[in-house]
Order: structure tokens, then C-alpha cells, then sequence
């Protein structure tokens, strides 16, 4: 499931301007662009608009609204041309309880892959007037549910239409349904897994969007990304110019309707725009929904649908998420390692660094002063290794052999003197430490930087993950080793923070013979 890259097959195309193959790329990328931009803002306010009238009454499940709401759905999709996802076709599956979850289906082009099914899905019910249950008062009012959840649902509408628009449906099947009843336990959801109007043994991914229309500092609550190998990586792959902000969460919450397909073992992905004053109140409107924020939101989720949809392969449920469900399992895993001793303990003259650094202050009992250092020394040289500025020698004293050999000019002294300084803790050259995520193949995550390192001046930051070093990916921690202690001078590594993918220069890494860099298996 990894991206095509719009600009590798554009450059394609430039050196082989008669391929087919790249033309055929370059088809599939236009393709891909255009869905994309065919989902803006002005749709989505038109059916958020409608949804979260009060005609509609806050669409409880079975309610004249609710069945309205339902209504509104099957015309646009009878107008997009889309296929019913029930049984026979039907729009619709009716749910015991009340109401009736609404069902599409855009069948897959491949002849292997269109047994297997993406269903992407969005609540369409709330909860009417609101009682003492449902809602967080005042009860009695209509509760409009314009971001819970007319946001998702205008937002699948998007999608369908975007699907509906393609050139060439996608190899897999796709199922997208609008559920009633989540307000009242996640009913409709529940229903249509007990009674799946498409094989269950045929789902791979189920994507959920539940409330994503309050979009503030481009934050988005990611959850479900430990319920298959590899998902954090993929989904910010997709997390394009102007980037999100991804809040990976590692707890599943049973608050929404990803939960039924989790605990019949498919991998699950839910968007979510974050709380906020007006849940679950009359006051939850339409005019406070962020239209461009949902559009932002719709598109990475379409992305992720056809990308998934397309993939040769869609990675299994992984079910030791159920054993890391919590916000203490997380905690356990990013807990960082303690700041490392400084190796030298003393500090310089900032403003004073030519010929050598200017000794200000020397830490009791550190190396430096058990080594006899003293303030208006100037050290010249390091292991006969010297600096063209403060960092490079920050640089080398994490990476200098211990005991090590300092050049030092002393006040009143005619020529320099050798003082011998046994350094505290082991050589380091990038100056980084990082954990294994069994989740995460082919990426690690940083747990320590050590300050003053190449890595910290490259701006590396705990809870980084990297991706690729010196423009290399890594399958393991040994890779990505011998890919650091190959480098020497500057390299690039490819990080990601908060599903946001950026390149970070590391300069100044000491050439001399390299150290094993400390990682923690
Ligand atoms: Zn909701």
C-alpha cells in the first residue's frame, strides 16, 4: 500500500516520453487529482446543510427526520449512479430497532481483487430533540448534529460522488454505508455486522469519519492505526501539502462505528475532529462546521479509500492492538530514556570560539575537572581532531574514544599542553537513541537525543519516527545502523511527526571510525 508519487512519474515521463507504462501512471495520477479536487467545500456545505436543518429535527433513528435524512441520501445516490449495497440491491437495510442503515456499492474492476471489500462508513442519525440520556442539554430543543454527525455523512457523500466520477473503478469492492441508530449503541452497525449484506470474510478495511467537521489547528484524531502493520506509515504518506496534524491514538474507544468491525478482527482507521462545547447540544450547527477543514479532512480519507482500494495487498488485522488499546500502552512505548550524562562537563565562551574554545566554567567532579581543566583554558584540539565551529565540537566530544586527548592552551603558558580526560559514558556519533515498533516495520522511534548531537542540531525530536536515512529505507534497526555508519560529513533522514513526512539535514558527523550509534532493542 504505498503511494505513487505524482513528481517520480512525472520525471518519468520526461526521460521516457513514448513509455506506456509511465502514460498509464500518469492516467492513473490525473485520475487520482481529480477525484481528489472533485471534493470541496461548496458540496459539503450544500448536504451539511440540508442534514443539519431543523426539517430534519436532529434525524433520531426511525424518527420522520431520521427517514428523511435516509431519503435524501438514496436520491443523491440514485443521482450519482451508484449501485445499492443491500440485499438485492436494495439502498437500504432495515434495522429492527428503528430506522435503517443506507448502503452503497461500487464493485471492483479487478477478477481477484473484487472479492475483497474496503467499506467506508459514516452515521447519519442524532439525536432528535435530545433527552436526559443523549444529550448534554438543554433537552427539548432540536438537536441538529451538524458536526455529529452531518459533517461525516456529507463528507461519504463526497466520496461517493468522487467514486462515482472515476474514469475506472477500483480494482477492490467498495461498500459505503451510511449507519442509523449510533446515537442509541451503535445499532445500525451492530445490525449490518450481525447481518452483513456482503460476506464478512471479504472485508479488509473499514474506514470511519465521526464528527470531522470542527477541524482547529489542523489537528485530526487518527484512531485504529496499530489494527494492521504499517498503518501510521501509509496514512501519513497521504497527509499532503497543507499537511494535518495526526493525533495517533492507540486507545479504540467502542464510542463509534468502527468498533463491531474491530472486534470481529478488520482493520479499522476513524477521523475525528475533537469535542468540543457544543456536543451533543442544540447548539451543535451548522455555521460552526470549518468547511475547509473537512474538505482537507475528506480528501485524505478518499486518498486512503482508493490507495487501499488499488493496493496489490492490504495488510491483515493485527491483533495485538487489542492487547495495546490504552493510553498506558502508549505511554509504556514512548516513554523516552533519560538525558545522557554530559561526556565532558564544562562550559565556553560562546562569543569568544576563534583558536580554540575559551573555558568559562568547569562542573565539580565531572570529567573535565577530574582531567584538571580550569576556567581561561582554551582548548585547541580534541584527539588531534579540530573544529571549525562550536557544534563540530560538540559533535566530536559525543563521538570521541575515551580516554581522550585535549590540546589545551594555558593562561600564561607558552605552548599548548596534552591533557589526558577520561570521558564519562560511550562514544556516539549521531547522538540518538531509538525503539523497535512492531507496528511500525521499517521505521523506528526515537526515544533519546543527546544534546548538542549532530542529530539534535539536525533538529530530531523525541517521539520522531524515521523512515529512511541517506534516502534509503531500512527493513531493520541493524539496516538503519549501517546506513548511519556509512555517512559521514551531512546526510538526510526522512522523519515523521505527527503524520506529517519532512526531511531533516544532519551535518557536521564526525568521519573518523564510527561507533555502533546506542539504540535499546
Ligand atoms: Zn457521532
Amino acid at each position: 500500500m504505498l503511494r505513487t508519487h505524482l513528481i517520480p512519474v512525472l520525471a518519468l515521463l520526461a526521460i521516457h516520453a513514448d513509455s506506456h507504462a509511465a502514460e498509464r501512471a500518469n492516467e492513473k495520477n490525473s485520475a487520482l487529482a481529480d477525484a481528489l479536487a472533485s471534493v470541496n467545500a461548496t458540496d459539503l456545505r450544500r448536504h451539511a446543510d440540508f442534514l443539519a436543518a431543523d426539517t430534519l429535527e436532529g434525524r433520531a433513528a426511525g424518527s420522520r427526520g431520521g427517514q428523511a435524512a435516509g431519503g435524501y441520501l438514496i436520491d443523491q445516490l440514485r443521482q450519482m449512479k451508484l449501485h445499492g449495497g443491500g440485499i438485492d440491491g436494495a439502498f437500504h437495510q432495515a434495522v429492527p430497532s428503528g430506522g435503517r442503515n443506507i448502503l452503497a456499492v461500487v464493485p471492483g474492476v479487478d477478477p481477484d481483487l473484487r472479492r475483497e471489500v474496503i467499506v467506508v462508513g459514516a452515521h447519519y442519525d442524532h439525536v432528535g430533540y435530545g433527552n436526559s440520556r443523549n444529550s448534554n442539554g438543554p433537552i427539548g430543543l432540536i438537536h441538529n448534529g451538524a458536526d455529529d454527525n452531518a459533517s461525516g455523512t456529507a463528507a461519504l457523500l463526497e466520496i461517493a460522488e468522487a467514486l462515482s466520477r472515476l474514469p475506472q473503478s477500483p480494482r477492490r469492492t467498495i461498500l459505503l454505508a451510511w449507519w442509523d441508530g449510533e446515537e442509541d449503541g451503535l445499532l445500525g452497525s451492530k445490525h449490518w455486522v450481525a447481518n452483513p449484506t456482503i460476506a464478512k470474510d471479504r472485508l479488509r478495511l473499514m474506514l470511519n469519519m465521526d464528527m470531522v467537521g470542527r477541524l482547529r489547528n489542523d489537528r485530526v484524531e487518527v484512531t485504529g492505526v496499530r489494527t494492521a502493520h504499517g498503518f501510521r506509515r501509509w496514512i501519513s504518506q497521504w497527509n499532503d501539502e497543507p499537511v494535518l496534524s495526526l493525533d495517533f491514538q492507540w486507545e479504540i474507544k467502542g464510542n463509534s462505528d468502527h468498533h463491531p468491525f474491530y472486534e470481529t478482527g478488520v482493520p479499522i482507521i476513524m477521523f475525528h475532529t475533537g469535542l468540543h462545547d457544543d456536543y451533543h447540544r442544540p447548539s451543535d450547527d451548522v455555521e460552526r462546521l470549518s468547511f475547509g477543514g473537512m474538505e482537507r479532512v475528506t480528501r485524505l480519507m478518499l486518498a486512503l479509500l482508493l490507495d487501499a482500494a488499488n493496493a496489490d495487498k492490504v495488510p491483515a488485522f493485527r491483533s495485538a492492538s487489542r492487547r495495546e488499546t490504552t493510553e498506558y500502552a502508549r505511554r509504556q512505548f514512548e516513554r523516552p530514556l533519560d538525558a545522557p550524562a554530559p561526556r565532558l562537563g564544562l562550559a565556553w565562551d560562546a562569543k569568544d570560539t576563534t583558536g580554540g574554545l575559551l573555558v568559562k566554567a568547569v562542573d565539580e567532579g565531572s570529567p573535565a575537572g577530574r582531567a584538571g581543566l580550569r576556567p581561561g583554558d582554551r582548548i585547541l584540539a580534541l584527539n588531534d581532531a579540530r573544529w571549525r565551529h562550536e557544534d563540530e565540537f560538540r559533535a566530536l566530544v559525543w563521538a570521541a574514544a575515551t580516554p581522550a586527548r585535549m590540546l589545551v592552551q594555558r593562561a600564561m603558558s607558552d605552548t599548548p599542553i596534552v591533557v589526558p580526560v577520561e570521558l564519562a559514558g560511550s562514544p556516539v556519533r549521531l547522538g540518538m537513541a531509538w525503539r523497535v515498533d512492531e507496528a511500525e516495520p521499517g521505521t523506528v522511534f526515537v526515544v533519546q537525543v543527546y544534546p548538542g548531537s549532530p542529530a539534535a542540531q539536525a533538529g530530531i525530536q523525541l517521539g520522531d519516527r524515521i523512515q529512511a536515512a541517506a534516502g534509503r529505507e531500512f527493513a531493520t534497526s541493524d539496516d538503519l545502523l549501517g546506513i548511519i555508519a556509512g555517512q559521514a560529513g551531512s546526510f538526510e533522514l526522512r522523519i515523521e511527526r505527527n503524520g506529517a513526512v519532512k526531511t531533516l539535514t544532519v551535518s557536521g558527523l564526525p568521519t573518523f571510525p564510527a561507533p555502533p550509534e546506542a539504540t535499546e532493542p
